[in-house]
């Protein structure tokens, strides 16, 4: 049997919508702006586990992601307004476009 894995799709699903938005959102890009964001948006939606094997969580998303689909980009636009009233770090260290997916 292959080694199965407890994954909370809630949090795929909220990288997965912050991919799409991420130019419309247009906070900072660096890998801590960014973790605060999911870690915002991951506190004010509620958990979904799923247990799959390795790997396989990706395929549970489309089913999932359209129940919540809402509710994942009001959070990530409150976030993302929280984030650019208190950044975390000075304006010299903003990252405007970065490609690496945090
Ligand atoms: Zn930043």
């Amino acid at each position: 049997m292959e080694r199965q894995e407890l994954t909370n799709i809630m949090e795929l699903m909220v990288k997965f919508k912050y991919k799409e938005l991420k130019d419309i959102l247009n906070i900072c890009q660096c890998e801590k702006c960014t973790l605060d964001l999911y870690s915002y948006a991951l506190n004010r939606l509620p958990s979904k586990y799923v247990v799959t094997e390795k790997g396989e969580a990706y395929s549970k998303i489309n089913a999932t992601s359209v129940q919540f689909e809402s509710d994942i980009t009001c959070a990530l636009v409150e976030g993302a307004k929280v984030i650019k009233e208190h950044p975390r770090h000075g304006a010299d260290e903003f990252v405007e476009k970065s490609d690496v997916v945090w």
